[in-house]
């Protein structure tokens, strides 16, 4: 049985990754399992436990790092996230194609403990765009927006650490060349 392979899919909140790996997972659901993180964020309307996130308690959340159970966890704009480590082992050992999107602290993690994962960032046309985005989409707060866009100014800078960019301008270029890294 072939060993799978691990993608991080890292960029900026609010430049469309969810968007574009929902896409891809519709096209090619069969070959990618989708590593669902823990986060210590509160669900926002439609998201449910177990799909979008595990939705745990800070307490939760550090038991489980501090027992190792991670493959990686970062703080982001106030909140803890992190990869579950067994269910990406098993996916891997199986061989399957794993995806994570995960931000930059995570992925320099994942960078260091498993440097044969390919890392991809997506990047917005322009900052300005990006604000747009964040602020047409309306869930977060004045506050969550500017933490972000500030995370996002700090990520874009770092792009040049990734295997690939990816400018998300067209969502269908932008699939295929996600598509053609992922696979290739
Ligand atoms: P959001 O709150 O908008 O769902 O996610 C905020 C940020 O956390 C996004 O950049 C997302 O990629 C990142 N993120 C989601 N899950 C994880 C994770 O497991 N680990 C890390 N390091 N970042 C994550």
């Amino acid at each position: 049985m072939s060993e799978g392979k691990l993608i991080v899919v890292t960029g900026p909140s609010g430049v469309g990754k969810g968007t574009l790996l929902q896409k891809l997972l519709e096209r090619h659901p069969d070959r990618i399992l989708f590593s669902i993180s823990a986060t210590t964020r509160s669900p926002r309307s439609g998201e449910e436990h177990g799909r979008e996130y595990l939705f745990w308690s800070r307490e939760e959340f550090e038991g489980k790092r501090d027992a190792g159970e991670f493959l990686e966890w970062a703080e982001y704009a106030g909140n803890f996230y992190g990869t579950p480590k067994p269910p990406i082992d098993q996916a891997i050992a199986l061989g399957q194609i794993v995806l994570l999107e995960i931000e930059l602290a995570g992925a320099r993690q994942v960078a260091q403990t498993f440097p044969s994962a390919k890392r991809i960032f997506i990047a917005p046309p322009s900052m300005e765009v990006l604000e747009n985005r964040l602020r047409q989409r309306s869930t977060d707060s004045e506050e969550q927006i500017v933490k972000r866009l500030h995370h996002a100014e700090l990520e874009v800078a770092a792009a040049n650490e990734f295997n690939i960019t990816i400018v998300n301008d067209n969502l269908e270029i932008a699939l295929q060349q996600l598509e053609k890294a992922m696979f290739e």
